[in-house]
């Protein structure tokens, strides 16, 4: 498997663990756009949300759970973004479906 974050998740690569459960696994960016910058990315391999079927809707709400509880885990009680960027226009860069958390400033809107 060539895929960077399934590496991440199985521990070939790096990374600095923030949560994990039998679902999804989450880690520090490595190069954070906001004070907090954690990505929560499914165990399972799905190259993004344009590729979730139907049978993935509980998996994507236990990630969208995850978020929270990361967030309040990291005291982002002034709140907080969950992103999914997706597909080229969406700007995703590695093609294993990922939320970002980010958090500890606040946040423009629109996004570019
Ligand atoms: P996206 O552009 O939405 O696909 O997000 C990919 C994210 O992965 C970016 O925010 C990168 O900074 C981050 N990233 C890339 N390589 C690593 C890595 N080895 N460890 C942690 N985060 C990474
Ligand atoms: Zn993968």
């Amino acid at each position: 498997m060539s895929c960077l974050f399934c590496k991440i998740i199985e521990g070939t690569i790096p990374s600095t663990t923030l949560y994990q459960d039998e679902l999804c696994y989450a880690f520090a960016d490595i190069d954070p756009k906001a004070p907090v910058h954690i990505l929560i990315a499914p165990r399972e391999h799905i190259a993004s949300m344009a590729e979730a079927g139907r049978t993935d809707s509980a998996l994507l709400g236990h990630l969208m759970w995850a978020a929270a509880r990361i967030a309040r885990a990291n005291n982002l009680d002034k709140g907080y973004r969950v992103v999914v960027n997706t597909g080229p226009d969406g700007g995703q860069s590695v093609d294993h479906l990922h939320v970002h958390l980010l958090g500890g400033r606040a946040m423009a809107w629109p996004p570019g």
